[in-house]
């Protein structure tokens, strides 16, 4: 009897009855030798879709990872399911590299992972020009991204690959992924003609909740003592000092927790680290530097006691709650504090304004989300660039925030930045907006003739940070969304039933004008 050989491969080899939802279509496109760029989240199974074709196609699966740091433990699980797997990277000593690079040559590997700087070297290029390549497998693609988090030059010079190898399939897979980065991975690694497979972003096993910070620590403690008592879980701060601070109080208080943070000399990192995995019920207080390719099934919560940097950081940090489909909390503390000293960051950062610029977006995202008075992971997924229904398992779905009615406001917004996008077909961002509803004849507004614009001073009911806090909003709303390297603001399909009135736009209650600005004005 015919089997499917990839079907049989998942079966004998890796001991799973069938494919997740789009891999199998996924895994078939690569076998059948088209490229492909995955967008799928944490933990919805992107290793098997290069990993299966790998083992299918003849030749050597090529996978280019930045997480030098679990190549080892990748490679070893692999051989423990009897793979024939190896890895490259600067850690190792020559003797190491040389069997591995004989191996290779021998046709003796399935699979062989390569840090991205290897492929700088001329000698591993030619090393791969000596031997059967199955597949090219680009993971945490978007690291080609500069809108990306951990943005990598290395993995520009991917792009090449293609040039040097043009029959060979290319798979760039990322858990990363708004449409503009799913935008300029394509481009920038030459994807624009292969698949995209966009998975639901959605975890619906995770409750999403977000507090105003009182006592943080205080506030921490009665998370895990009330609902997570011994259970596995990651709490993410912002600096090494708070890492240490928060780890010594919980261990005071009875929790058992260890610290995590690019500080700590790189063996205490890892003893911690494989504690973590190993124990359970062991509490992991880190800095980002921890969790990216972790897969510890069992986290039961993550809990972050400062805001996040970007949408994108929060969905990746806690996605690595609830892997095994579980219920598990996603619990974020945040006050007025976080916002000042990472506006303070960015403006003293070393980036170029471009970089400021798009920092300070990422963040305005962020902070929406904290006030959005619709469903969490609604918002969540709608940055995401997907739809979805009041989840009835977030904070705002179970106990509703007060609001007000926005739409007025949104609407003279929206409008303006239509106006704008029409205007000479000239860039502009949502500090011109601003100053054209409240009318202010700045050399800008003049230079442009903006104030002619039969928007110019309708939006003089709310000052300049509420306008502010109404971008914000719009942004996580998926109403409004920012392009290029000028940070425009353009409307996104959505917006249109905003300005159609076929839909309203409620805001949280604390970006509400103050009540006494707004008598005799308003209705
Ligand atoms: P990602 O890289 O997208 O975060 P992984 O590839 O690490 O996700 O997969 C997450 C978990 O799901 C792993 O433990 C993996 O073994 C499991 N998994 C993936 N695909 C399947 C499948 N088809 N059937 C059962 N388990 C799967
Ligand atoms: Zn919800």
């Amino acid at each position: 009897m015919d089997i499917d050989p990839a079907l049989e491969v998942l079966r004998r080899v890796f001991g799973y009855d069938s494919f997740r939802g789009e891999q199998q279509e996924i895994v078939e496109h690569v076998i059948a030798g088209g490229d492909a760029l995955v967008l799928m989240p944490t933990g919805g199974g992107k290793s098997l879709c290069y990993q299966v074709p790998s083992l299918v196609r003849s030749g050597v699966g090529v996978v280019i990872s930045p997480l030098i740091a679990l190549m080892q433990d990748q490679v070893d699980a692999l051989r423990d399911a009897g793979v024939r797997a190896g890895f490259l990277n600067s850690t190792q000593y020559p003797d190491e590299r040389a069997m591995v690079e004989a191996e290779f040559l021998a046709g003796e590997l399935d699979l062989l992972y390569l840090a991205p700087e290897r492929l700088r070297s001329e000698a591993t290029l030619r090393l791969l020009d000596r031997g059967e390549i199955a597949l090219f497998a680009i993971d945490e693609a978007h690291c080609v991204s500069q809108w990306g988090h951990d943005f990598r030059p290395d993995y520009l010079a991917l792009a090449e690959l293609h040039e040097r190898w043009p029959k060979v399939p290319r798979i760039a897979l990322t858990a990363t992924a708004t449409d503009a980065t799913r935008k300029e991975i394509a481009t920038r690694l030459n994807l624009e003609e292969g698949r995209h497979f966009v998975a639901s972003f959605d975890r619906p096993n995770i409750q999403y909740r977000i507090v105003p910070k009182n006592e943080p620590k205080k506030q921490l403690l009665g998370l895990l003592r009330t609902e997570h008592d011994g259970d596995s879980g990651i709490v993410y701060c912002l600096s090494r000092a708070s890492v240490e601070k928060i780890a010594e109080f919980l261990v005071q208080n009875g929790i058992r927790a260890l610290p995590y943070h690019a500080g700590l000399d790189a063996r205490t990192r890892q003893e911690n680290q494989s504690r973590f995995l190993r124990e359970d019920g062991m509490v992991m207080v880190a800095t980002i530097a921890f969790g990216m390719g972790i897969d510890k099934p069992d986290v039961r919560f993550v809990a972050h006691l400062d805001l996040p940097k970007s949408v994108e950081g929060y969905y990746q940090e806690t996605g690595r709650a609830g892997r095994d489909g579980l219920p598990s909390t996603a619990w974020l503390t945040y006050g007025l504090q976080d916002v000042v000293q990472q506006r303070k960051m960015i403006e003293s950062s070393e980036g170029d304004l471009a970089f400021r610029r798009r920092s300070s977006l990422h963040l305005d995202a962020m902070l929406a989300l904290c006030e959005t008075v619709e469903c969490r992971r609604a918002g969540l997924l709608a940055y995401f660039g997907q739809e979805a229904v009041p989840c009835e398992n977030c904070d705002t779905c179970l106990t509703p925030p007060e609001s007000w009615d926005g739409t007025v406001a949104a609407q003279k917004l929206l409008s303006t930045v239509w106006r704008l996008k029409n205007e000479r077909n000239q860039k502009f961002g949502a500090g011109q907006a601003i100053d054209i509803l409240l009318g202010r004849k700045t050399a800008k507004i003049i230079q442009y003739d903006h104030d002619a614009l039969s928007v110019f001073g309708i939006g003089e009911d709310l000052n300049e940070s509420e306008w502010r806090g109404v971008v914000r909003q719009l942004l996580a709303q998926g109403l409004l969304a920012v392009e290029g390297e000028y940070s425009t603001l353009v409307l996104t399909p959505a917006a249109s039933d905003v300005l159609g009135r076929k839909r309203s736009v409620m805001m949280r209650r604390d970006t509400r004008p103050a009540p006494a600005k707004k008598s005799g004005k308003t209705s």
